[in-house]
């Protein structure tokens, strides 16, 4: 028994995309008789909006998937957060960063053996004097607060659907400069405070997770399982997003499909119904075995 989650951002309806990662999410959990859990990942205050909360329940709704309990807010949780950064900052792994996000992508230097995240930080503040940090200071920015890792550390995990993977850990954010906790130690909070037992999600993180099992590791968190699903991508190789085309629940249903074509739909993506099958959720169930899920990811044929 593996309790399972999906934890979208609320900034927009859920796109075809989302809506298979949490159905695959949901089938994980369910198929081994876990609890599914529902998050909202809502710490960017700036890129929320306070319809797509509710908006994106109905779409999971409207697709067949329950869940248990109450859906957590991470904009509820921050004493959270910030006990897990003073624990980290008590154990001497912080230092403050004054990059923006221009001088890191310049100062990346893509001459690595090992994968490296997205957005790998090259250390550049890392080694700051008292007085360097005071002259950043003067000059009006704000630092974020950084991780202290060891150079070149590489982490591995073992993956439900791609096996053994590592990669290098650099020094990840844990506080933006704005203040706001950031995702990659929010998302270790909340995976261990909520019991989550396995991690599904899609593949676009798959190098951040050994971070992730970095800062659980320090904090003294339960690492859970993690399987990494394909992403959906639109014709042009991108991830899935708006301007592919019809993409959401809303966008099929103004072409005349019913959230039980889409489901028919996604589970024709992965495997699970023949073209233009239709489907109920306990077919699904009952169909669902992950070692015959898809590796790639699924191209979204249409535009326009
Ligand atoms: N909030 C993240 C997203 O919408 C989810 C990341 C995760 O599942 O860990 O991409």
């Amino acid at each position: 028994m593996a309790d399972g989650r999906f934890a979208p951002s609320p900034t927009g309806r859920l796109h075809l995309g989302n809506l298979r990662t949490a159905l695959l999410a949901w089938l994980f959990a369910r198929s081994s008789g876990g609890r599914f859990l529902v998050r909202m990942e809502d710490l960017d205050a700036g890129s929320v909006r306070a319809e797509h909360y509710d908006g994106q329940l109905d779409d999971l709704r409207a697709l067949g998937l329950d869940w248990d309990g109450a859906v957590v807010r991470q904009s509820e949780r921050r004493s959270r957060y910030d006990r897990a950064i003073a624990r980290l900052v008590d154990l001497d792994l912080t230092y403050p960063c004054y990059c923006t996000r221009r001088e890191i992508q310049e100062a990346a230097s893509a001459a690595h053996g090992d994968p490296m995240p997205d957005g790998a930080y090259p250390g550049t503040c890392r080694a700051l004097t008292a007085s360097e940090r005071v002259a950043r200071e003067a000059a009006g920015r704000r630092p974020a607060l950084r991780l202290r890792a060891e150079p070149g550390l590489v982490v591995s995990f073992v993956d439900r659907l791609h096996g053994r993977v590592s990669a290098v850990v650099d020094d990840v954010v844990l506080r933006r400069g704005d203040g706001t906790p950031a995702y990659n130690l929010a998302v270790v909070v909340d995976d261990a405070a909520q019991g989550v037992a396995e991690v599904v999600r899609g593949d676009d993180l798959l190098l951040s997770t050994p971070r992730h099992v970095h800062v659980a590791s320090l904090l003294g968190l339960t690492v859970p399982s993690y399987a990494h699903v394909p992403l959906v991508l639109g014709v042009d190789g991108a991830r899935l997003a708006k301007r592919h085309g019809a993409v959401t629940l809303g966008d099929r249903a103004a072409r005349g499909e019913t959230p039980d074509d889409v489901r028919s739909l996604l589970a024709c993506s992965v495997g699970l119904a023949s073209p233009g099958e239709r489907v109920s959720m306990s077919t699904l169930l009952a169909r669902f075995d992950p070692a015959a899920l898809p590796r790639d990811p699924w191209v979204f044929p249409e535009i326009g």
